[in-house]
């Protein structure tokens, strides 16, 4: 479905992304896959790719913050693939507090990963989607683009602000053969989210079903976790000509939560 199609798809050596990365993969895409962690389980990550769905994977190590690495990892996929047919922007870090203890710092670092890196991006891959006459742009937003919930403040206006990109996008590119999208996640059980289970059982005196319950999954009607793979499956239907009409959508995934 996807062969001769490069996606390149950032924050993608974990959860979400990483689930894009694979299935986009799996359809025959050449995939460029960015993020940190440790160096060995990358590699082993990103030569598995290569062997398990026959295609050419590279690692990126961009840092989202860093305007002129963005430039680089695009210009390096440019030279290497001839250009971005799909781009997901995905990095995405949290923070949680109230506004006036919010670090300043904090504030800055999701403002420029789950915002701006999108721009920055975006500027470098539309004008070889404009001349190809095809192209997939795939925000991961969150319902946090749709609703709030209190002490997340620079996440829930970044997430929000990748909304009306997104929205913005879509109407310069619409007669461009280029599709611009945000998939609207609620709760994903990712090992991020996972790895919050244990101390919470402890500070709340919880089981680890009344945390999932009653804690992480307050806000999500089904109470039941959306899946990485489930996520992923979207964005392939997005990334497909089947697709090709639905642009500037804020699609939701998240068990009901944003309709209460
Ligand atoms: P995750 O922590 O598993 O993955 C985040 C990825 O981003 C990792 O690959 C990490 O290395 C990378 N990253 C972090 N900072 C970076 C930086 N400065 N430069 C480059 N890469 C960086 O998180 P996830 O849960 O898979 O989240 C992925 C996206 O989905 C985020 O945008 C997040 O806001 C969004 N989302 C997640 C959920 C959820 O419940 N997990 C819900 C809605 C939306």
């Amino acid at each position: 479905m996807l062969t001769n199609k490069t996606a390149l798809v950032t924050g993608s050596t974990s959860g979400i992304g990483l689930a894009i990365a694979r299935i986009f993969a799996a359809n025959g895409a050449n995939v460029v896959i960015n993020g940190f962690g440790e160096a060995d389980a990358i590699e082993k990550e990103r030569s598995g790719i290569e062997s398990e769905f026959g295609v050419t994977c590279h690692h990126s190590g961009a840092d989202m913050t860093k305007p002129d690495e963005i430039a680089a990892m695009m210009a390096d996929a440019e030279k290497a693939f001839g250009g971005v047919d799909i781009l997901v922007n995905n990095a995405g870090i949290q923070h949680v507090s109230p506004v006036e203890d919010f670090p300043v710092a904090k504030w800055d670092a999701i403002i420029a990963i789950n915002l701006s890196s999108a721009f920055h991006t975006t500027r470098a891959a539309v004008p070889g989607m404009k001349k190809k006459g095809w192209g997939r742009i795939i925000n991961t937003a969150s319902a946090h683009a749709l609703v709030a919930s209190p002490f997340k403040s620079a996440y829930v206006a970044a997430k929000h602000g990748i909304a009306g990109f997104t929205k913005t996008i879509a109407l310069e590119v619409a007669q461009s053969g280029v599709t611009v999208n945000a998939i609207c996640p609620g709760y994903v059980w990712t090992p991020l989210v996972e790895a919050q289970i244990p101390d919470t059982m402890k500070a709340r005196g919880m089981t680890e079903d009344e945390v999932k319950r009653d804690v992480l999954l307050a806000a999500q009607p089904t109470k039941e976790f959306v899946t990485v793979d489930q996520v992923a499956a979207l964005a392939l239907y997005l990334a497909g000509d089947q697709a090709s009409a639905i642009t500037g959508a804020m699609l939701q995934m998240d068990g009901g939560w944003v309709a209460q």
